[in-house]
């Protein structure tokens, strides 16, 4: 059994930040794993929804650190590795046919994805989207596509949705909800969305359950709405994804929606820290527990996480962020909506130039901003932060 000072668990977004930062801390060769499930070293995922879907990135430009970067450093990368079970006591990890040991552990095991379990869900072209490789699959299938379902109206299935329909397919956006982005948006935003999507040729079908996949030779065909049949010769699904937490049965890790952490990233057992998707953790800047699966979360944790792999004990305060690039709109967003009791804008909701704001007790909880001056999207998370009232200036 080979001994590390620190082991990464997870080869996703976290391990290529906590990586980096821990180098320039001052990693020693050899005190460093990365245990991966993925057969890729650590890339970042937005561009799988975005630029790398639509072929205008390169794959080489997804990688957070080269190769050459984790030899240098002498850390050990060891891709297509599951692990069986951690005892937290001996502080040693089972994989397949192999143990090691750490003196300090991260989790960073991240996400799945939820997929379909109904008549058809096993037929070729159905796809999901969270690795490297599903994204390739995508790719590849959409050059000889021509009509695609895509299923969910949230981040990958809104962002999916528009790489296909610029790259010329018939799209069909398909959920169950009333509205686009509604986890999320006000319903004014999700109407601007949902117009812009159909302006753009997608067809919008709200508030409707998928019940089963058509197939022609082992290929999907179509997708049962109810009573009606879409026809597909691509399924995209981005119905959501759960923390993966199965190995830790067993370790004494506290798990209740993701491995329970405190703002230090600290689980309740010595030794073991976790963060990114997988981490519930303390949020200092709302009092409240929260799991966060977007990008900026895990480059910010895992950067965090490799300082608290070299010693220096910091707490993470930090306001939620996430963005996304869809068709030619780019928007941000801070924050928590959770709570608030007013929602103001600025610039005007119908032209796509407008900002939203949040409020609880006229102190602002939560922004998005698009297309609107800088001074806004650099006032916001400062003013969420700091806990101030919107500026009349805006
Ligand atoms: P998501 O944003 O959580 O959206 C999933 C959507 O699918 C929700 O609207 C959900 O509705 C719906 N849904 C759930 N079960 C369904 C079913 N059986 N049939 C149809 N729709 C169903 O998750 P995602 O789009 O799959 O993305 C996965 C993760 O990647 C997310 O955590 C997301 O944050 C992250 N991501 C982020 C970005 C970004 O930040 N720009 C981009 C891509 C991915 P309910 O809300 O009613 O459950």
């Amino acid at each position: 059994m080979q001994d590390f000072r620190s082991v990464i668990l997870g080869g996703g977004m976290v391990a290529g930040y906590a990586a980096k930062e821990l180098a320039e801390q001052g990693l020693k060769r050899g005190e460093l794993a990365i245990v991966s499930a993925d057969t890729a070293i650590p890339y970042e995922r937005p561009p799988l929804s975005k630029g790398f879907l639509a072929g205008s990135d390169p794959e080489s430009s997804v990688f957070i650190n080269n190769k050459t970067f984790y030899t240098e450093h002498g850390i050990d990368v060891r891709l297509g590795t599951a692990v069986r079970s951690i005892d937290s006591g001996a502080r040693k990890l089972k994989l397949d046919g192999d143990e090691i040991g750490y003196e300090q552990l991260l989790i960073a095991t991240g996400a799945e994805v939820r997929t379909f379990n109904v008549p058809g869900s096993d037929l070729a072209g159905i796809h999901y989207l969270r690795s490297l490789d599903d994204s390739r699959g995508i790719r590849d299938a959409k050059a000889d596509a021509r009509q695609a379902v895509v299923i969910g109206a949230g981040f990958i299935g809104m962002e999916v949705a528009a790489v296909l329909a610029s790259g010329g397919l018939e799209v069909t956006l398909a959920f169950p909800e009333e509205r686009v982005w509604s986890r999320f948006f006000a319903p004014e935003m999700s109407e601007f969305f949902g117009n812009y999507y159909e302006k753009r040729g997608v067809t919008i079908r709200s508030g409707t359950m998928v019940t089963e996949f058509e197939g022609e030779e082992g290929h999907v065909a179509g997708v049962y709405a109810e009573d009606d049949l879409l026809p597909a010769d691509l399924v995209v699904a981005g119905i959501g994804v759960k923390p993966v937490t199965g190995f830790l049965d067993g370790s004494g890790i506290n798990v209740d929606n993701g491995i329970l952490v405190n703002e230090y990233l600290a689980t309740n057992m010595d030794g073991v820290r976790a963060a990114g998707d997988v981490a519930n953790y303390h949020d200092v800047v709302f009092d409240k527990r929260r799991r966060v699966e977007h990008w900026d979360n895990a480059v910010e944790q895992g950067k965090l996480a490799g300082r608290l792999l070299a010693g220096k004990e910091e707490p993470f305060i930090h306001v939620p962020y996430f963005f996304s690039d869809v068709f030619d709109l780019s928007y941000e967003f801070w924050g928590d909506t959770e709570a608030t009791d007013r929602v103001e804008y600025r610039g005007n909701v119908s032209t796509g130039k407008f900002s939203a704001w949040w409020l609880r007790n006229g102190i602002v909880r939560a922004a998005f901003v698009m297309d609107r001056p800088d001074e806004e999207r650099e006032a916001a998370p400062t003013l969420i932060q700091e806990k101030r009232e919107l500026p009349a200036t805006f």
